[in-house]
């Protein structure tokens, strides 16, 4: 909509971009304030191994806890923090609360992997290579359990740069896992050029009619590249017990648990475990 302006001239005006960019804008504060003021918080949904039906790894997801009370999930924040760039802080401050996660896990004798997930500007800032190349040089720290996933989209375009950055990073040892895998186009040829330990079939695959096509695909390719195969958003016995059937290695999901706050994770995994043996059996039905 235009409007003639005092001086004549024509001003464009658009109140629903302009309402769009308003919220925009208040949101990226609410959140740069939430990181701040520490309610931004982890919780970790347990990975189970289809063979053994033992969690042998857990996924740190973001929540932001609001003031009112409110629990927000990423899929609401995240995409704003990607725009403004505040993810890279975010980013680094998950990275942060995974590790030491991650090493109470290891001090309770819970050997399970923890993975993150990273967004694709994250491969941008220096300081992500800077902090895994810090975390890896620990004493006592196995980076081989703290695995990183990152979007299937990214690895289509055929970035020098990208390429270089997940080689370094796959040199220091920490595994590399496709996420959401299936809902991007890559082909092998792209995936070669990449060195990934792993991936995710996407949730949305999982949840469809088409369900026993699509996952045999996403397994075919899986098992070419010879990396494991890992199941997301899997609801059902049914599933399940396909997956396992059909070479798939692990599996998340409601059917086993949703994500958990960190204290509910190291309780279920010493419940499920009994002792303090390493990889924890787990109850699904
Ligand atoms: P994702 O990495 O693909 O994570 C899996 C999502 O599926 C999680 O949603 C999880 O709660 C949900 N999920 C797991 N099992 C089931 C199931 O059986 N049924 C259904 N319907 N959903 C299931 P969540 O926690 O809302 O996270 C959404 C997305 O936000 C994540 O997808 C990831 O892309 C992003 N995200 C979460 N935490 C972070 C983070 O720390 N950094 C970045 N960059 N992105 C994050
Ligand atoms: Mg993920
Ligand atoms: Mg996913
Ligand atoms: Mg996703």
């Amino acid at each position: 909509a235009a409007k003639e302006d005092a001086g004549g001239g024509v001003v464009v005006y658009d109140p629903a971009l302009a309402e769009r960019t308003g919220r925009f804008l208040e949101l990226d504060t609410d959140l740069r304030n939430a990181l701040d003021a520490g309610q931004l918080d982890l919780h970790y949904q347990p990975r189970i191994d289809l063979a053994t039906n033992r969690i042998v790894g857990t996924e740190a997801l973001l929540r932001w806890r609001t003031a009112g009370g409110d629990v927000a999930l990423p899929d609401e924040f995240i995409p704003i923090a990607e725009a403004t760039g505040l993810i890279d802080q975010i980013g680094i401050f998950v990275l942060a609360e995974a590790f030491d996660r991650s090493q109470e896990l290891a001090a309770l004798g819970l050997r399970i992997a923890v993975s993150v997930n990273i967004a694709p500007r994250q491969f941008r800032d220096p300081n992500l290579l800077a902090e895994l190349t810090r975390l890896a040089a620990l004493p006592g720290f196995d980076p081989g359990l703290f695995e990183l996933e990152i979007t299937e989209t990214m690895l289509i375009s055929d970035n020098v740069q990208l390429k270089n950055t997940l080689a370094r990073i796959s040199r220091l040892g920490f595994p590399l896992v496709i996420d959401d895998f299936g809902t991007a186009y890559s082909n092998m040829a792209a995936l070669k050029r990449y060195p990934i330990d792993g991936i995710k079939i996407d949730r949305s695959l999982i949840g469809t009619d088409d369900f026993e096509t699509l996952a045999s695909g996403v397994l075919t390719i899986g098992k070419l590249l010879g990396v494991k195969i890992i199941a997301e958003g899997v609801e059902t016995a049914q599933q399940r017990d396909w997956l396992a059937e059909n070479g798939c290695h692990e599996f998340q999901g409601f059917l086993a648990s949703p994500a958990l706050p960190f204290p509910d994770l190291v309780a279920m995994l010493q419940h499920a475990s009994g002792a303090n043996d390493s990889a924890a059996p787990v109850e699904t039905v």
